[in-house]
């Protein structure tokens, strides 16, 4: 068996793999920490020993051509939308703002909710079927809980419940209630989300961290990513890799994956992994410049980059920064808004969440920390098509209806004679 089991991301413990959503039992009875996340824990000797690299290259699967590195043994319940086999590309204006020609953004946007939280929902809520679930649950600002909704409509769920941040856009929740699920708004979700797993037998398709009340099987969706860069670059890793962080998965779930190929010998490096958070939130940035191994609460968090826009993150992030030489930046509002309009020029539109991993890797690059032949990897998470509300107050709403020539001539620099 290649599965181990679990494992204590803290104290190491190990357990057997099956439901545990509250965290190690362990490291819980410990008053003073805390419960802590677990994560899904493999023999990479065994793996090693009967993997095909070649067929990861074979697309149409969804996440499921990497099924030796993934937790679910019962291939009767994988479920896939047909996520992941999304696109390493070059946005040309970026490319052009920063002088790198390496700079690649790993395009989440064409994923079948929009969204890369499809990678975590394929993983765990397949987890889900094959446990005998027929109940779940999820916590969510919009994305993450569309993504649960969906799957949950694919894996023919009895019944799925989304507690949504009260911002979440109102076409998130149309979309849970068009899937199938019941959307409710609350802004403590979390007595909720406990009362439904404890009391109701509800499968929480939600994140371990940075609370360890949720499921481990998730994270291990978000590892494609970096199986799929390693083969758009032809068997290599990058340099670097930003991605936009808010509980931190986004960044571990990667690393995750990028360990575990040096784990299989088929890489000797690893990239070094930059969290990217707004400056009205950045729980990370702070903890990381104060050299902290656990991840401070930042109050009343601001930002249009609501989908990270959480007051705080879990150490597995953390220490994923540290041990790639990586770091936590953050960006001003004006620096991610200059990115969506970059990446809307070169052709990708996004949202601000999702460029922040942009504006990170522009910063770093005009403060000189980039050299021009660094392979740069910008983890770009979700669509603008989902937040119609922030596109309109970025897109530039006054040409007038019914416009003259002349209108059209002054507003377009039209020249010649048009009548
Ligand atoms: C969820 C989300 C993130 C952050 O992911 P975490 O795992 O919470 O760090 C970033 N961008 C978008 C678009 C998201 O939906
Ligand atoms: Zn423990």
């Amino acid at each position: 068996m290649s599965v181990l089991g679990l494992t204590c991301t803290r104290c190491g413990a190990q357990y057997s793999l099956e439901p545990m959503f509250f965290g190690c039992p362990a490291c819980a009875a410990k008053s003073e920490s805390g419960a802590a996340a677990l994560t899904v824990a493999y023999d990479y000797q065994a793996i090693a020993s009967d993997l095909n690299v070649e067929d990861w290259g074979r697309a149409g699967h969804g996440i499921w051509r990497f099924d030796a590195l993934l937790p679910l043994r019962d291939k009767a319940a994988q479920i896939s939308l047909g996520e992941g086999n999304t696109a390493l590309m070059r946005p040309r204006a970026v490319c052009e703002a920063t002088g790198l020609s390496n700079l690649y953004i790993k395009n989440e946007t064409t994923n079948p909710t929009w969204a890369f939280k499809d990678r975590f929902h394929a993983s765990s809520v397949s987890m889900a079927r094959s446990l005998g679930y027929s109940r779940v649950t999820a916590s969510t600002t919009g994305n993450h809980g569309a993504s649960a909704a969906a799957y949950c409509a694919a894996a023919e769920m009895d019944s799925c419940i989304i507690l949504c941040h009260p911002e979440s856009s109102m076409l998130q929740r149309d979309m849970i209630a068009l899937y199938g699920g019941h959307a409710f708004v609350l802004e403590d979700r979390f007595q909720y989300l406990d009362t439904l797993i404890r009391e109701h037998g509800y499968y929480p398709s939600t994140t371990m961290t940075p609370m360890p009340t949720g499921t481990p099987f998730g994270i291990e969706g978000y590892k494609t990513i970096a199986f799929e860069i390693f083969v758009q670059l032809g068997g290599r890793v990058p340099d670097r890799m930003f991605c936009p962080i808010a509980a931190g998965d986004a960044l571990y779930g990667p690393w995750k994956g990028f360990s575990e190929l040096r784990a299989l010998n088929l890489v000797d490096r690893h990239p070094v992994m930059h969290g990217v958070q707004p400056e009205g939130c950045n729980p990370y940035v702070q903890s990381f410049r104060q050299g902290r191994g656990d991840v401070i609460v930042h109050p009343d968090p601001s930002s249009i980059a609501l989908s990270i826009r959480d007051d705080t993150g879990g150490p597995l992030a953390l220490g994923a920064i540290y041990d790639s030489g990586g770091d936590a930046t953050d960006v001003t509002e004006d620096e991610i808004i200059e990115a969506v309009r970059l990446l809307a020029r070169s052709g990708y539109l996004v949202e601000p969440s999702s460029a922040a991993s942009v504006a990170g890797a522009i910063k770093a690059a005009r403060a000189g920390r980039l050299t021009s032949n660094d392979t740069v990897v910008c983890l770009v998470t979700g669509s603008g098509a989902k937040w119609p509300e922030v596109m309109a107050e970025l897109a530039d709403r006054d040409a007038p209806v019914e416009p003259s020539w002349d209108e059209i001539k002054a507003r377009t620099g039209l020249v010649g004679d048009t009548s």
